[in-house]
């Protein structure tokens, strides 16, 4: 029976071509403005210099908004004004504070499906992980911290937790939306105010969010939205009247930002880059292995921080896992982010689409073996084909380099030890994963590996309740949970 079922296992899968009927979400219900200010003290206004970029959808490549681009003066306004709301929110019991912030999470649940069709359409990510994941993980995250803002000293007994003043919060393009929440909401439920700064790519869902902010009676200039590009970023997080910066991106940047602020005493949390693990035991579920290992890399093309973007498997099982992966990978289906069907959307934009050409023109270069499905790719928009790499060796920039995109290196190895090396040879430490049947082997690999985040038997889990963060050059501090809300609290 065993050995019928092993056979059946590697036959070419059967090919119904039934077809999928294409099933588009409605833009109908979602009104992108022609033309969008900065939210300063509670008012949308112009930026002092009346400088606006455009913002596109990466899948069509069509211009969706014009968005304006926040100089030195608008950083300077909008650090006033929060500092002018910090009076009135610091001094606000935490119980009326969860209610603002019960207000928002419930605002964004009301306009959910706005916000998803807007997230896909400004980020190029399928709708249904904007509709399944970022927008239900945003909401989450207003309704957790707005449960802690009365219980700080409960939080931290003994401590007399105390808000740091102006929050300086600067996000990536990748969960535009999701990464606002995970800002946001510790940041307001601990009594600080905040200038966030979203992405030049996707600024769209951070606007909108501001006029959710607006729709909840959130007091004027507790929140202010700064649109612009790495110029903005850089003069708010070097703005004098700043007191915390948080920040999530490149590791690039964030070293800079570190430089910026070192010797000022001022708090700084970074979540940056990852080149995560995902290992694979011989006594691994390999089905669901296959589904964790699809889920790691391919979710939101790739651009995930804590993608498993090497996958180290036992030598045994190699082959036929690399199989069964393949023919998973066969049937993702790319296209319109907008179909309900697709799983593998548009890349970001036209930038990142060059970066991931050239890592993987590296890869092919330094003599690893690169696998692509066979699917047809949209005439216009930033595309790149799910990829996996086989004959990987450490020392490729493939297996170093961040590549935040759709692009696997598979990697072998034939003990715990070896795993445990291996997935610990980078320079980030961010995440991994760990496929096995062993408990004990999970808590022994959970305990050496250099990763913020260890999943068992399962790929890119995120809760509020739950720390999130990374060692070495993945940045320090961390998101979610009881440990999140510190990094925004003195406890001195
Ligand atoms: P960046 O680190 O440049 O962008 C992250 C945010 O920082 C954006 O809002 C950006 O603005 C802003 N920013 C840029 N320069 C500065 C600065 N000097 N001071 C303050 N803020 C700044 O990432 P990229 O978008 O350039 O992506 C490059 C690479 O970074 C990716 O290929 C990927 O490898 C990695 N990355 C990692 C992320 C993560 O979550 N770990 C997220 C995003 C990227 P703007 O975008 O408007 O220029």
């Amino acid at each position: 029976m065993a050995e019928q079922l092993e056979r059946r296992d590697e036959r070419p899968p059967a090919r119904f071509d039934l077809g999928y009927a294409p099933a588009p979400e409605s833009t109908d219900h979602v009104k992108v403005r022609a033309d969008n200010g900065l939210l300063i003290g509670g008012r949308w206004v112009a930026p002092v210099s009346d400088r606006h970029f455009k913002t596109i959808n990466p899948a069509t490549e069509e211009v969706l908004a014009e968005v304006a681009e926040a100089g030195d003066e608008d950083v300077d306004a909008a650090v006033r004004a929060a500092r002018g709301a910090y009076k009135v929110w610091s001094r606000m019991s935490g119980a009326e504070r969860a209610k603002y912030l019960y207000r928002i999470a419930r605002v964004i649940q009301e306009r959910a499906r706005e916000l998803a069709v807007l997230e896909t359409m400004n980020g190029g990510k399928p709708i249904k992980e904007s509709r399944d994941v970022d927008v239900p993980l945003a909401a989450a995250h207003f309704f957790y911290h707005a449960g802690w803002a009365d219980k700080l000293d409960y939080a931290f007994p003994g401590r007399r937790p105390r808000p740091l003043g102006v929050a300086a919060q600067v996000i990536p393009w990748n969960f535009p939306l999701l990464m606002a929440a995970w800002k946001l909401a510790p940041a307001l439920a601990a009594g600080n105010v905040v200038v966030l700064k979203p992405a030049e790519t996707t600024p769209l869902t951070a606007l909108r969010l501001g006029e959710i902010l607006q729709e909840a009676e959130l007091p004027d200039g507790v929140v202010n939205i700064l649109t612009g590009a790495g110029a903005t970023g850089a003069a708010l997080v070097g703005h004098a009247g700043v007191d915390k910066v948080a920040f999530t991106g490149s590791t690039e940047v964030g070293k800079q930002i570190q430089r910026t602020l070192a010797g000022s005493g001022k708090k700084l949390t970074l979540e940056l880059g990852g080149k995560a693990a995902n290992i694979v035991f011989e006594d691994a579920p390999l089905d669901q292995a296959v589904e964790g290992i699809v889920n790691g890399i391919y979710f939101n093309q790739g651009h995930v921080c804590c993608a498993g973007s090497r996958l180290l498997v036992q030598e045994s099982i190699a082959e036929p896992l690399v199989a069964k992966l393949k023919r998973r990978m066969a049937t993702l289906r790319v296209g319109d982010p907008l179909d309900k069907n697709t799983d593998v959307g548009a890349i970001n934009s036209r930038a990142q689409l060059e970066k991931i050409q050239e890592l993987v023109a590296a890869g092919e270069e330094d003599g690893a073996e690169a696998w692509q499905p066979p699917c047809e790719l949209p005439a216009r928009g930033f595309w790149f084909r799910p990829t996996v790499f086989t004959r990987v060796a450490q020392s490729y920039r493939i297996a170093q380099e961040e590549i935040f995109g759709p692009v696997l290196s598979v990697l072998t190895f034939r003990t715990p030890d070896e795993a445990v090396e291996k997935a610990n040879n980078t320079p980030y430490g961010l995440s991994a994963g760990v496929w096995t049947d062993k408990g004990s082997r999970i808590l022994d690999l959970a305990n050496r590996m250099r990763a913020g985040v260890v999943w068992a038997n399962t790929f890119n889990r995120f809760d509020p309740t739950s720390p999130f963060g990374g060692y070495k050059e993945s940045g320090f501090g961390r998101e979610g949970g009881r440990h999140g809300l510190a990094a925004y609290l003195d406890l001195s």
